[in-house]
């Protein structure tokens, strides 16, 4: 793991993200960076937030809440992405502090959340978790996406913006690179303007396969504490 500071992580990897781009014929700066800051200290956030980082990603609610009321973050226009596991006892506290939910993965957690950002009185963008590899514990089957993306859009409170898939961790390029090539069909089917593929060790495949976001943690913030 490189030990360069956060500003110069991020502007590499943007700098290599484009070359990537070009490579595959596809215009620079169409992939956005969601840094992904699960295990990470606000300060190191609010390092990237003014490096020019536009959007973070955490996985737990509970962190999520006491990081957000840090003073760090304190007046940072930063879009904050939810990409945990959907409980639907947590649906509440999810419209409440995230503004789009990128792992809807079932009916239920649809509904839930649905239901909540009614009575938010907002609508929340949400992109559909696919299950795109068999280690994969959560994610929408892709046979079953198109049921679960009707559920979602007779949700009045929620529109579905996208596809959002995990690729299969540890695995070679090419089993890495069917995954995705999966999650962008769906993607094509569904519509939207997100597909969110591609994380610190296969953004690689991700952007070759038509990724517009790619979801960096330790690439940009380093390990995890
Ligand atoms: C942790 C996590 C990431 C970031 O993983 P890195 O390998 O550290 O880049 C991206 N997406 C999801 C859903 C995650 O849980």
């Amino acid at each position: 793991m490189s030990l360069q500071p956060i500003p110069q992580r991020l502007s590499a990897l943007r700098a290599q993200i484009d070359e990537e781009l070009r490579a595959c014929g596809r215009a620079p700066g169409t992939v956005r960076i969601l840094g992904v800051s699960k295990k990470q200290p606000a300060f190191a956030i609010a390092e990237a937030a003014a490096a020019g980082l536009d959007a973070i990603g955490e996985n737990y609610v509970q962190e999520a809440a006491s990081k957000f009321a840090d003073p760090e973050l304190a007046g940072l226009h930063l879009q904050k992405h939810y990409i945990g596991h959907v409980q639907t006892n947590k649906a509440k506290a999810i419209v409440e502090l995230f503004d789009v939910v990128q792992s809807v993965d079932r009916a239920d957690a649809a509904h839930a959340l649905g239901a909540a950002a009614a009575r938010a009185g907002r609508v929340l963008p949400v992109l559909l978790q696919l299950n795109v590899s068999p280690a994969e514990r959560f994610g929408c089957p892709p046979g079953d996406a198109p049921a679960l993306a009707e559920r979602i859009a007779a949700e009045p409170a929620l529109r579905l913006d996208g596809v959002m898939a995990i690729g299969p961790l540890g695995a070679g390029p090419n089993e890495i690179a069917r995954a995705f090539e999966l999650a962008a069909k769906t993607f094509a089917l569904l519509g939207g303007s997100t597909l969110s593929i591609g994380m610190s060790g296969d953004w690689r495949e991700a952007v070759r396969a038509g990724s517009t976001m790619v979801r960096i943690g330790t690439a940009l913030f380093g390990e995890r504490r």
